[in-house]
């Protein structure tokens, strides 16, 4: 099986496997696991934010950061299609109780500052208040298209001047850093507070990261615990976090492979496939999606419906050149 339905299907290599077994460990409730406090000194350094805290999964990173910059009943804006929004079980109903305000974003899954200036809510006697911006880069339901430090930054200021906070939701970040050939620290300058996860390109078996000012991190803290995310000797899962983050360079052939499997693909009869931006290839289909996905299968196949006649295959390490090519014979055997 060539399995391309996520890059969150990596499995660890020797080396993360050994740097799991050989991690010194503690109880990090208490702050006292010295692989733990490693990893998040090494994120935040990445970034060049003050602080960073480990949290299991990329959603309960979103989730805290919503429920610690807000007040109950205010308003987020966020992007129509964002994973924060879309994906993530009503997390900002259920858990920071409060209610999205959607944009639809620009081609990049971006929103603009007008847009921001449009959709913001003053508080008043009948009305909520904007508690909150979000943007997502890369963006997931997009095909990982990427948002340039320029938009980021407008956007960002725009909300800002409005006193609206900003979360980016960089599951992706590392990959839109080497599509825009930037460093991560450059795309999360204009922000407040970001997530990455370790999990998915960069290879780790759990976790993601959420980076900010040293207070919301403290914040941010308290409410990973009452979630239940407090951790004990979880050294032996960040270790393999701070080998994903010296993977940070492959990114790159990730996203050649994804070029290479879009144009293949889009050669093929009945298929439509954009030029992707980075790992992630959105495939129309004429067949519904999931009749066509079934017949990819049996060729040994995997892939996702993104919609009716939409399919994603994402690209990660543990598909190689190869595999690519492979996967191309494969499909064209089925249409
Ligand atoms: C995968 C993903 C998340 C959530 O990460 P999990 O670790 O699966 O909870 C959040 N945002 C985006 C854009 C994602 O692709």
């Amino acid at each position: 099986m060539i399995d391309l339905r996520s890059d969150t299907v990596t499995l660890p290599d020797e080396a993360m496997r050994e740097a799991a077994a050989d991690a010194e460990v503690g109880d990090d409730v208490y702050g006292e696991d010295p692989t733990v406090n490693e990893l998040e000194r090494r994120m935040a350094e990445i970034l060049g934010m003050e602080a960073s805290l480990f949290v299991p999964s990329g959603t309960m990173g979103n989730q805290i950061a919503a429920r610690v910059h807000t007040e109950r009943g205010e308003e987020v804006l966020c992007e129509r299609e964002s994973h924060i929004y879309k994906w993530e079980v009503a997390g900002l109903a259920q858990h920071a109780e409060v209610q999205p305000r959607t944009i639809e974003g620009d081609d990049s899954g971006g929103i603009t500052p007008e847009q921001v200036r449009d959709h913001y809510v003053a508080e008043d006697l009948h009305r909520p208040g904007t508690g909150l911006l979000t943007l997502e880069n890369t963006h997931n339901s997009n095909g990982g298209t990427v948002i340039s430090p320029e938009e980021m930054a407008a956007t960002a200021a725009a909300a800002h001047d409005l006193d609206v906070p900003v979360h980016l939701d960089g599951a992706r970040l590392f990959n839109a850093a080497a599509a825009l050939e930037c460093s991560a620290a450059d795309l999360v300058e204009p922000v407040d507070t970001v997530m990455c996860c370790l999990s998915k390109g960069l290879g780790a078996p759990v976790g993601s990261m959420l980076s900010g000012p040293e207070t919301f991190v403290e914040q941010a803290r308290r409410v990973r615990k009452l979630l239940g995310g407090g951790m004990r000797q979880a050294g032996l899962i960040a270790a393999p976090g701070l080998c994903a983050l010296e993977n940070r360079h492959r990114l790159a052939d990730d996203h050649e492979r994804a070029s290479r499997l879009a144009a293949g693909l889009d050669e093929l009869e009945g298929l439509s496939v954009a030029e992707p931006e980075t790992n992630i290839v959105l495939v129309e289909t004429d067949v519904p999606a999931t009749t066509f996905l079934d017949r990819c299968e049996r060729e040994g196949i995997l892939g996702v419906p993104f919609d009716d006649h939409v399919v994603r295959f994402c690209t990660h390490w543990d598909v190689d050149d190869e595999a690519v090519e492979t996967a191309i014979e494969a499909v064209a055997s089925v249409v």
